[in-house]
């Protein structure tokens, strides 16, 4: 009698880096590409600073390459004094980056993050409130344009000051707010070209930095075109094609198949090494602190002026779910 030794089945990199509560204690370094690779030497943004309030905090997903925590705190101040209040920080990366349990294709190297179109409300949010709010979509009811009530001069303002930083690739949105952009930015436009008009992000736009130097092992993404990006290509958005449900079986999602074998190599090593001796270690807190009167348990501050009535007041609006596509 033979004894059969069931064949284990290959472990899900999904499953291995969702595992992981701290970065790898190493060199910053981005390995693969944004949707195909993993992070070493991440560090956190801090759940709040002067000018950001980070969101989802159970997700654990605060975490990037030092250069892209960094420039979203640099961000959140030279955008407070465009006159945006705050940055709610969605999404970036796991603590070593690799695919996710839910969610996101990209946002795996530690370069990508996603910021709320919803300003900061003008106190501090609960934890749970972190978790319950919901973000507002910048699109009229059921439609692929922008609704005027929402749209704001500061909503371009927050869009002109991180696409035109140097780092910055390109800047995902959904393609009505590309439309907005493309009808009405007046003087500079020399930054629409880095805005580029992608499914979902209405509820917020994504920041995606280029390569780190240094990252010798991080795939860049093609160049976007030199072209304002207020042609054709954005014109075919508003045709039925891009938002006709795909034939045929749906094929399952890259992060529920992909195992290590996937990834480049050097994220075996970054899956397993040490992690530094806490979170706060590798947190950043931003050079200002935070306000003294900033404290997660400050009451709200009554009155219309206050955008978290904002929040509440609006129902997310749906659009046609597109049939899933390749990043761009
Ligand atoms: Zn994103």
């Amino acid at each position: 009698m033979t004894t059969m030794v069931p064949a284990k089945a290959e472990p899900l990199a999904k499953e291995l880096f969702g595992a992981r509560k701290l970065p790898a204690a190493a060199a910053p370094a981005a390995y693969g590409f944004y949707s195909k690779g993993c992070l070493a030497g991440g560090i956190a943004i801090a759940p709040d600073g002067a000018h950001w309030q980070a969101m989802r905090l159970s997700r654990n997903r605060r975490w990037g390459h030092p250069d892209l925590i960094r420039l979203i705190e640099r961000l959140s101040r030279e955008a407070a004094q465009d006159g945006w209040p705050g940055l709610l920080v969605g999404d970036i990366s796991q603590p070593r980056g690799g695919p996710m349990l839910s969610g996101h294709a990209s946002h795996q190297i530690g370069l990508d993050a996603d910021i709320w179109f919803t300003p900061m409300p003008n106190k501090r949010m609960s934890v749970a409130e972190r978790e319950q709010v919901s973000a507002v979509s910048m699109l009229k009811g059921n439609t692929l344009y922008v609704d005027d009530r929402k749209w704001t001069r500061a909503h371009e303002a927050v869009l002109r000051r991180a696409a035109k930083y140097p780092e910055v690739e390109r800047i995902l949105v959904h393609p009505g707010i590309k439309k907005k952009l493309c009808d009405t930015v007046r003087g500079d436009r020399s930054w629409l070209h880095k805005i580029r008009p992608f499914w979902g992000h209405h509820y917020h736009f994504h920041v995606r930095i280029a390569c780190p130097k240094g990252s010798t092992g991080c795939k860049p993404q093609d160049p976007t075109p030199r072209s304002e990006g207020c042609d054709d290509s954005l014109a075919w958005w508003f045709t039925e094609e891009p938002w006709r449900p795909s034939e045929g079986p749906e094929k399952p999602k890259a992060r529920d198949v992909m195992t290590m074998a996937a990834l480049p190599n050097a994220c075996r090593a970054v899956l397993e090494a040490p992690a530094p001796p806490s979170e706060a270690a590798v947190t950043l807190a931003g050079p200002e602190g935070l306000p003294a009167q900033a404290t997660r348990s400050a009451p709200a501050l009554a009155g219309a002026a206050d955008p978290a009535s904002l929040l509440l007041s609006l129902q997310p609006a749906d659009i046609p779910l597109p049939s899933p596509r390749p990043y761009r």
